[in-house]
């Protein structure tokens, strides 16, 4: 049941005088609901939230994101304390590529005689990472493999269709991992067309991780931060229609209040049923009950593992030193 606008303040008033006892800052996705976002110290998508940490004064970071993304923080900022609202948060990404399943394809691909390195989406786990040449994120896939010897294959996981994107950007050929985003890949092409059709002067801004199918309709392929800043560059009022999830159109309203955002639906895989708004469900765990709980109890709180070691190297390199 929602909860009324003065319970919502008062919740939103006892989260930030626990954030002060605490020594606290709230990093958030934009994918999480707008009163978190509107809360929170820093907003951003996964790169920015990634290099934000670092500058963090706070012994405490209180991470309204996923699993991933809060135990990322903790490989950048290994002497602070990292919270996370719900254990539970995972990533359909993350869960389609283990440690152990990534070592056995490298091991095939060594043995077949390819002499590759690993390019690792930032959707996966620290012992992903750890295997890792490279960490990328959306909004510098492109960039890191443009850069990497030409005389070298790339094994890209664990998106295959970000994956695919990056191949035709840059004109490498990549093996691809066959994960996918529980969110992107279920937006509907026939939704999309009709909306087009009601609104025939829209622009259509699309997440790499979307289907081909999906991205051959789009006037502007970007992840987040990339969506924010094309919408902040039209000066002139459009109608948009936003293929990622939908509480993206949050920042992009708060940013670019000039134009229209239109959602467009997905379908359902399992079920047929048509989503409105279709919204990540791990994103979606974290609510503002679940930071003022996580910050009263200061748990659950990422603990530094063996393997954060080898990733730190990775991600330090990555997403720091380029
Ligand atoms: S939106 Fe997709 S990629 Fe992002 S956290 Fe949710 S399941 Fe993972």
């Amino acid at each position: 049941m929602a909860e009324s606008p003065a319970n919502t303040q008062a919740l939103v008033e006892e989260i930030k005088q626990l954030k002060e006892e605490q020594d606290a800052v709230i990093l958030a996705h934009y994918y999480v609901d707008a009163q978190i976002q509107d809360l929170a110290d820093l907003t951003g998508d996964s790169l920015k939230l990634a290099r934000d940490a670092v500058q963090v004064q706070r012994s405490t970071i209180v991470f309204a994101g996923v699993h991933f993304m809060a135990e990322t923080a903790k490989i950048l900022n290994p002497e602070k304390r990292v919270l996370l609202p719900s254990l539970e948060a995972g990533c359909s990404l993350a869960e389609s590529c283990t440690a152990e399943q990534l070592a056995a394809k490298q091991e095939e691909l060594r043995r077949q005689g390819h002499d590759f390195v690993t390019v690792t989406y930032v959707n996966t786990t620290a012992e992903v990472k750890a295997l890792s040449d490279w960490v990328v994120t959306s909004s510098n896939a492109v960039d890191v493999v443009r850069r990497i010897d030409p005389k070298k294959k790339i094994l890209f996981v664990p998106d295959q269709h970000l994956g695919r994107y990056v191949m035709q950007e840059t004109k490498r050929e990549m093996f691809l991992w066959p994960g996918s985003c529980i969110v992107h890949e279920i937006f509907s092409l026939q939704h999309l067309a009709k909306l087009k059709e009601q609104h025939p002067n829209a622009l259509v801004i699309a997440h790499p991780e979307c289907p081909k199918s999906i991205l051959d309709q789009a006037d502007m392929i970007g992840g987040t931060e990339k969506m924010r800043r094309f919408v902040m560059s039209l000066t002139e009022p459009k109608t948009i229609l936003v293929v990622t999830d939908a509480n993206m159109i949050h920042p992009l309203q708060k940013h670019a209040p000039q134009h229209q955002y239109v959602p467009v639906p997905g379908v359902s895989a399992e079920t047929g049923a048509l989503c409105e708004l279709n919204r990540c469900p791990h994103m979606g765990l974290n609510t503002l009950e679940s930071i003022r709980d996580c910050l009263k109890r200061g748990a659950p709180e990422i603990q530094w593992q063996p393997c954060f070691e080898a990733a730190q190297k990775v991600v330090v390199r990555s997403f720091l030193e380029h």
